[in-house]
């Protein structure tokens, strides 16, 4: 079964909405969520997913930017208590406020692909919620499960999964949605570790390892750790460092796992 086309779908909000109800069930159904369970969904659009979770979890949060869907929903569900819409960006709401704890919610969302990795890493600030499961553009979900030392390995890659698991669920056709997107969709599931695996100073400093790395990805680890602005290390010391955790100082950062660079975080200090 089909919904009928949308009118007047927006492109600067990422609007291609999920027309294949099979679809969209497989979707609500790779989140997992409960009756017992809190759950947040971002861009709800027409109600394409939501349809399938209103009254089936303890409470549902929507936040959509759109001012006429977002009045709809609204409107749809004024008579349920359990259900609150939200008419905001979801990168301006403070969503640690939004919940009693954060770490007990399950976020689902069709995204705009063109704010994808700023909501991947919005929601990856601390606090992070329980379990993500998103649909992403298929080329951006291989590069968040890349492997090692392939192209698609990057900081995208290595930024998640220092923090987070990340698993590739299943592929979408650019035929279930309307209008129908030039690119192929992939669902993803984020997965936060738990416990923390690094402390908030940690985090700080992998990422700013990582993003500086990256940004000179064909170049070696010690010259990157040695001449890069925001770097800048003693290169002496940037070499007792590498000799000590056995990284050579020649390999390039798309071939360091996102073990090596969190180690070598933690000892440049
Ligand atoms: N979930 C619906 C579906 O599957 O059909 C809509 C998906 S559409 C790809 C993305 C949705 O996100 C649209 O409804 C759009 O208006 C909304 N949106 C775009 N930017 C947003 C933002 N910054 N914050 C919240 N919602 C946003």
């Amino acid at each position: 079964m089909q919904d009928s086309a949308p009118s007047r779908a927006k492109r600067s909000l990422g609007q291609n909405f999920l027309v294949d109800h099979n679809i969209q069930r497989k979707i609500v159904d790779a989140l997992g969520a409960s009756d017992m369970d809190e759950v947040l969904e971002i861009g709800p659009g027409k109600g394409a997913l939501t349809r399938h979770l209103a009254g089936t979890v303890r409470r549902l949060t929507l936040v959509e930017l759109d001012d006429i869907l977002a009045a709809n929903l609204q409107e749809r569900f004024a008579e349920h208590s359990d259900i609150r819409v939200l008419h905001a960006d979801v990168l301006d709401v403070d969503l640690g406020g939004l919940f009693d704890d954060l770490g007990d919610v399950l976020v689902i969302g069709n995204i705009p692909y063109n704010i994808t990795t700023p909501i991947i890493f919005r929601l990856l600030q601390r606090p992070r919620p329980r379990d993500v499961v998103l649909m992403v553009q298929a080329e951006v979900a291989e590069r968040m499960t890349a492997a090692v030392g392939t192209k698609g390995y990057g900081a995208l890659s290595v930024g998640i999964r220092t923090v987070a698991r990340v698993q590739r669920l299943f592929k979408v056709g650019r035929g279930a949605f309307r209008p129908v997107p030039k690119v192929e969709s992939a669902l993803v599931r984020i997965t936060p570790r738990l416990p923390e695996p690094l402390c908030p100073e940690e985090e700080v400093r992998v990422r700013k390892l990582v993003r500086a790395t990256f940004q000179w990805r064909r170049k070696q680890l010690r010259k990157i750790l040695r001449d890069h602005p925001s770097l800048s290390l003693d290169v002496g010391r940037v070499d007792a460092i590498l000799e000590d955790l056995g990284i050579p100082p020649e390999v390039r950062p798309e071939n360091l796992t996102p073990e090596s660079f969190v180690a070598l975080s933690e000892a440049l200090g």
